[in-house]
Parts: C-alpha cells; sequence; structure tokens
C-alpha cells in the first residue's frame, strides 16, 4: 500500500461501484482504483465520463494488486465472480461485497475462499432509483450507514474497512447478517415490494383509467413510481436470496392491512387516526437521526 493507503478494485460499475470510485477520489481515499465490469457498454459508458479508474478488460487484472475487493454487482451474480478472480487474489487481501442480502451472500461466498483472504460482507445505506456508471456521485455514502457483518468489530480486516468506508463519508455499524436481513426487509424490502405491486396494480387498469392515473398522478403514487423504476435484474436478485425475512415481514404487513381495511368498513376513524399518529412519530424519528434525505 502507498502511504498506507490501500490499492482498491471495484467489480460492477454500475451506481454503486461508480460511486464508489468516485468517492475514493474525491476523499483521497486509495492508492490506485482499478475496475471491471462485464458488459462492454457499461465499461465504454464509463471510459466516456471519465470514472475515475483505472478499466480493465479482464476482470483478472482489476484485482491482482489489489489490498480490497468491492463487489457491486447484483447479489446472484456474486459467487460467479468470486469463482473468476479467486486464483488472482492476493493473500490477505480484504474482500467485501455491497449487495443487498447479506446472508445469501456468504453463503454464496464464504465457502470459495481460502483462510489467506479476508471477506467481510457489507451493505451500504444509500442508492437511487439509478442504474449504470452514470448514475454515481461522490457524495452518495456521506451521512449514510454503511453496515458491515462481523461478529467482531475489533478484528483486523473489519477495521480496515471500516476506516475505508468512513473516508468516504459514511456512518458504520458492525452487525451479524441476520439482523441486517430483517431490518432490510421491512426497512427497503418490503416497501420495494409494495411499489412494484402497487404499480404493477395501475398498469395493470383498463387503458382510460390507467391514462389518468399516469396524467393526475399525484405524490402518493408517483413516490411509487420512483422506487419501482428501481433495476429489474437487482430487485429480483433480493427477494430470490432474503425470502425468509421478506415473508415473515409480508404476512405481518397483511395482517396489519386486514386490521386497516377492517376500520374503513367498520367506519373506525379513531383507529385510523390513532395509527396515523403513530406512523407520522416514526417520520418525525427518521428526520432526528438525519436519515430523511434522499
Ligand atoms: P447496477 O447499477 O445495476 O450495477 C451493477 C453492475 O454490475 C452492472 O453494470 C452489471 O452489468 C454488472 N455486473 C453484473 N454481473 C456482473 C459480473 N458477473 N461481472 C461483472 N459485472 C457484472 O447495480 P447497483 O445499484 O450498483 O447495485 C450493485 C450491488 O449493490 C447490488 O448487489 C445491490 O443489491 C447493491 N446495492 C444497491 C443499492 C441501490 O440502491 N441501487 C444500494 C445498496 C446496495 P449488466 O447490467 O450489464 O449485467
Amino acid at each position: 500500500m502507498e502511504k498506507n493507503l490501500p490499492n482498491i478494485a471495484v467489480i460492477g460499475l454500475g451506481l454503486i461501484g461508480s460511486s464508489i470510485a468516485h468517492a475514493a477520489k474525491q476523499n483521497g481515499a486509495a492508492a490506485s482504483i482499478t475496475g471491471f465490469d462485464h458488459s462492454q457498454d457499461v465499461r465504454n459508458e464509463a471510459k466516456q465520463i471519465n470514472l475515475p479508474i483505472t478499466l480493465t478488460e479482464d476482470i483478472c487484472s482489476a484485482v491482482i494488486d489489489a489490498d480490497i475487493v468491492f463487489l457491486a454487482v447484483p447479489v446472484g451474480a456474486m459467487a460467479e465472480v468470486v469463482t473468476n478472480i479467486i486464483s488472482h487474489l492476493k493473500p490477505g487481501v480484504i474482500v467485501t461485497d455491497t449487495g443487498s442480502t447479506k446472508q445469501s451472500v456468504i453463503d454464496d461466498i464464504q465457502p470459495l475462499l481460502p483462510d489467506s483472504i479476508f471477506f467481510v460482507p457489507g451493505h451500504p445505506l444509500a442508492g437511487t432509483e439509478f442504474s449504470g456508471p452514470s448514475a454515481g456521485f461522490p457524495s452518495l455514502f456521506r451521512n449514510h450507514y454503511w453496515l458491515l457483518i462481523s461478529d467482531d468489530e475489533m478484528k483486523h480486516p473489519v477495521a480496515i474497512l471500516a476506516a475505508f468506508c468512513k473516508k468516504l463519508g459514511a456512518m458504520v455499524e458492525v452487525m451479524d447478517a441476520e439482523y441486517h436481513d430483517k431490518i432490510l426487509a421491512i426497512t427497503s424490502h418490503l416497501p420495494h415490494l409494495i411499489a412494484f405491486t402497487i404499480v404493477g396494480t395501475a398498469s395493470d387498469l383498463e387503458h382510460d383509467l390507467k391514462n389518468d392515473v399516469i396524467r393526475f398522478s399525484a405524490s402518493g403514487f408517483r413516490d411509487f413510481t420512483r422506487i419501482a423504476a428501481s433495476d429489474p435484474t437487482m430487485w429480483r436478485d433480493v427477494f430470490m436470496n432474503n425470502e425468509v425475512a421478506v415473508l415473515e415481514m409480508l404476512q405481518r404487513f397483511n395482517e396489519d392491512l386486514s386490521y386497516v381495511q377492517k376500520a374503513i368498513r367498520r367506519g373506525e376513524g379513531e383507529k385510523l387516526y390513532s395509527l396515523f399518529e403513530r406512523t407520522a412519530e416514526i417520520r418525525r424519528s427518521i428526520i432526528d437521526v438525519g436519515q430523511a434525505t434522499d
């Protein structure tokens, strides 16, 4: 490492991968940044926008000198990427991923890695509905949590990675995978599922009605359409890889929805009022902890 800064490699140059490159460059967090994406179009786009990264034409050249390797591909592609890079990694390298599910990625990757390679699963809680290299920007992680998965935050590779993520502006928390998957199921996966479903329902309406839904789209529906515009590959993989936690939260949600449905049918306005009062309180708490920004 040069001046104690790591050489980093980023595999997958979409929103998250390109943002890691931008943020590392802007914050002077890396001695070198190499990157690879399996799509030639993505590599061309990265070149065109001058993504601050040394692009390689093959995946092995990207990782060969790396001290930290970031896997920023859809969770269903993690194992394939690790299989392709494994024999080209330096002993002592830290491999981390940015995937939105954690237990599935650990199950897929951990058995492939020898003891000489440290795997620290991670998940930056920052994103937008856009994908591809042009969607990335340097401040994406600023003041957002970056969750790392470990049973010991004092472990050397965890501490090194945490320090790196903090340099990108993130706040780091260490937790276990099962807890992560449960929390994310309710805070991210279920809301996305609801958005995909509600926009799907609107798109199944008969033609005239559908046109007016789009024309008179008010903030509620418009907000759902923003979330529902997120990358289909990424989200297919999330639901295929966190099914236990998502189904558990969906079950609870269905029960709560039935409660609301019953209250409306029975004209029990006070029940609705007290629920909405409680939910407004949650919104205030999110604002209080500074997590209300996009
Ligand atoms: P993205 O914009 O779609 O970028 C992913 C990139 O990885 C694409 O360019 C994709 O190319 C490429 N890729 C796919 N398979 C590959 C492979 N085998 N080898 C090399 N490159 C490959 O997705 P993203 O939003 O950056 O998400 C990346 C990861 O971060 C995902 O695991 C996601 O769950 C996680 N994450 C996303 C967000 C978010 O809000 N978007 C937030 C936090 C974490 P092709 O598209 O051509 O296949």
